[in-house]
């Protein structure tokens, strides 16, 4: 049977069964009426049936399931039985429609409701449509959307995953993802990473592929192979050996000539920042804050974000915390920052730039964050997403000041900054490269679209060739700024040498990532990473530039890496 190739983005090795994701349920015929000869009464029989197996269903797996998902799943199947839901949905029937379409109706009806009473209500109208989605599944007979449900670990094949379907992800159950979209920076990757999960993304087909077969995910090399082969069964036993000391970071970030290189964390909140510093993390280099806020359609107060801010810096007490400014907008909206109908929302008026259309957000999350600040004993860093130009560094650092944030900063994510790195630089007193966004815009390629993985990768030489241009940006007279890396390059090992060649000062990652980006380093002299990062900014292309640093650094393959 076909092998399969797509970009690897999450290091692994496993072989297991395939499950597939459910398609999503298809929308029943507009204005569907009653099969001649079905009496409503019978319809509506069948829709309370299939109402209480979804019910049914959902509260068996949150009988087993625990944390957020038993909480997302308890709340779902709550909603297969709300009467209002269901007292609709037979109304409709009684009036002709059928059971397929009334339920339909009745969930837009009542997700529409919920969603305008705001607050709590307003993050349970998703619930409805995953219920209603769920009953028509059920009435027809179809597996249900969503994460499969099964005893045995298995292999994820999706099209992409959607961040809600992180909740319901149970690491213990799935060995791998793999997916036919999906960039490299996508959901997807993300979530694996996170959850140190072997991943595949863009690999095209392996959604055809059959249910319940064998196979061999290596999510290093990026490969999926059906039937696996002796060598690949000895691959994934040495692999699960190795995943033992993979999974520990000492929390001392280094070259092996002893150049210190702290290995930070990514966190969304203070959940994230706990396991972080558990980890091992020597500190955060990337808290994004939208991530606490992304339910939300009205602005917190600045109480409810400084107790936010706080729970993050609590977790590092005496350590480095860069925390960003909201970076609301594109993948991320926040329905009271930005406008959810901009025909071109990545180069809309996302991150720093929403203080041009909402001023005022921007110095109450300054003044929360100082409030925090104070309260810890955190040392926080805080920097602003998609700056632009100086001006736009300048008026932050401005802003800073007036709250009495010592350390500001900005994130190098646009080409003109870090093109423009040493005037930018001038006025704040770090910067932090994004690469995810500085790959996208640079190569004009959508971050989460599958079919442009191949020119959203960190590794191709122009986006290197901007990091080395910020970086020298950073040193020029009168500068002498830290530049640190937080996008996902900073998490693969190879590149990660690439990026303390360049001459980056510190690398943050999702915290699973700390000790395989940690092992790799410290097998690496600054001299040979120097020479390394040279070798990649003279490839032609990505792949050149990763086959022939990979090439150079056996000890990812001896690590499976
Ligand atoms: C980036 O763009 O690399 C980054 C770290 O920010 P985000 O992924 O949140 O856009
Ligand atoms: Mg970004």
């Amino acid at each position: 049977m076909q092998n399969f190739t797509g970009v690897g983005v999450s290091p692994g090795r496993v072989i297991g069964t395939i499950r597939q994701m459910p398609k999503p349920v298809a929308e029943p015929p507009s204005g569907e009426r009653l099969a001649s000869g079905t009496a409503p009464e019978d319809a509506a029989r069948d829709l309370k049936a299939a109402a209480q197996a979804v019910h049914d269903e959902l509260k068996s797996r949150a009988d087993t399931a625990s944390g957020d998902g038993k909480a997302v799943l308890e709340a779902t199947a709550l909603m297969a039985r709300d009467t209002m839901l269901l007292k609709s949905a037979v109304k409709l029937i009684n009036a002709g429609s059928s059971a397929e379409r009334a339920i339909w109706d009745a969930g837009a009806s009542v997700s529409e409701m919920l969603h305008n009473l705001g607050g709590y209500m307003a993050e349970r109208a998703t619930d409805v449509l995953d219920v209603r989605a769920r009953i028509v599944a059920a009435l027809r007979g179809v597996p249900a959307p969503g994460i499969p449900a099964s005893e045995t670990p298995f292999i994820l094949v999706a099209e992409d995953l959607a961040p809600a379907d992180t909740a319901t992800l149970d690491p213990d159950k799935v060995l791998a993802l793999v997916t036919s979209g999906g960039g490299p920076q996508s959901h997807t990757a993300i979530i694996a990473r996170s959850l140190g999960l072997p991943a595949v993304v863009a690999a095209h087909g392996v959604d055809e592929l059959p249910e319940s077969i064998e196979a061999y995910v290596d999510g290093a090399a990026g490969t999926i192979a059906i039937e696996p082969s002796e060598e690949q069964r000895a691959a994934a036993s040495a692999w699960a050996d190795n995943a033992a000391t993979l999974a520990v970071f000492d929390g001392n970030g280094t070259t092996a000539d002893g150049h210190p290189v702290p290995l930070l964390a990514n966190v969304g909140g203070a959940k994230d920042a706990a396991a972080a510093a558990a980890l091992g993390a020597q500190g955060v280099g990337l808290f994004r804050t939208e991530f606490c806020f992304l339910e939300r359609d009205t602005e917190p107060t600045v109480e409810e974000q400084a107790a936010a801010y706080k729970g993050v810096f609590d977790a590092f007490p005496g350590k480095k915390v860069v925390l960003r400014t909201l970076d609301a907008g594109a993948d991320k909206p926040l329905p009271f920052l930005t406008d959810a109908t901009e025909s071109n929302p990545a180069l809309g008026v996302r991150g720093y730039r929403t203080d041009f259309t909402t001023p005022g957000v921007l110095e109450r999350q300054l003044e929360a964050i100082a409030q925090a600040a104070s309260e810890s004993e955190a040392d926080v860093w805080v920097m602003a997403p998609m700056i632009s130009t100086p001006a736009e560094a300048a008026h932050f650092a401005t802003l800073c000041a007036a709250k009495g944030i010592k350390t500001p900063g900005v994130m190098v994510e646009v080409p003109s900054a870090a093109l423009t790195a040493a005037a930018v630089l001038r006025h704040v007193g770090f910067a932090s490269l994004g690469t995810n966004d500085l790959t996208q815009y640079a190569m004009a390629a959508d971050r989460q679209l599958g079919p442009l993985a191949a020119l959203n990768s960190p590794w191709q030489p122009a986006v290197l060739r901007l990091v080395q241009l910020t970086v020298a940006g950073s040193a020029e007279e009168g500068n002498n700024k830290p530049v640190g890396v937080c996008g996902e390059a900073a998490a693969d090992p190879a590149l990660a040498v690439v990026l303390v060649g360049l001459g980056v000062s510190t690398l943050s990652m999702t915290a699973r990532s700390l000790a395989a980006v940690g092992a790799v380093l410290r097998t690496v002299a600054l001299e040979q990473a120097r020479e390394l990062a040279q070798l990649a900014l003279s490839a032609p292309d990505a792949v050149d530039a990763r086959a022939w640093v990979r090439a150079k650094l056996p000890v990812l393959e001896e690590l499976g890496l």
